[in-house]
């Protein structure tokens, strides 16, 4: 099943790209000079801009900015929402996928 289809690159993967979102990540270790590793992190607020293809950037219309208006967005393209396998490698741009 399919989320979603990019119509220029034919990726089936989708993100959502927010803003003014707030992050606190859990720092493992630090080194000489002040380089951190992190580890877990957790995120709150934020405002999204946009839901885009993971693969190209290729963005759905501007006005869908919830997720509500996406499920609305993709069943009026008779594309029906589903769950999608994100381990799957990402199918690079123009190759058709085997
Ligand atoms: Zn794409």
């Amino acid at each position: 099943m399919n989320l979603f289809r990019c119509p220029d690159c034919g990726e089936t993967r989708l993100e959502e790209v927010m803003v003014n979102v707030t992050t606190a990540s859990t720092i493992t270790a630090l080194d000489e000079g002040g380089d951190a590793e992190y580890g877990s992190q957790s995120h709150e607020g934020g405002v999204t801009v946009r839901f885009q293809c993971i693969n190209c950037g290729w963005s759905i219309n501007s006005d869908v900015d919830n997720t509500e208006e996406l499920f609305d967005y993709l069943t009026s393209r008779e594309i029906h929402p589903g769950h999608v396998d994100y381990e799957r490698p990402i199918v690079p741009k123009n190759v058709p996928e085997i």
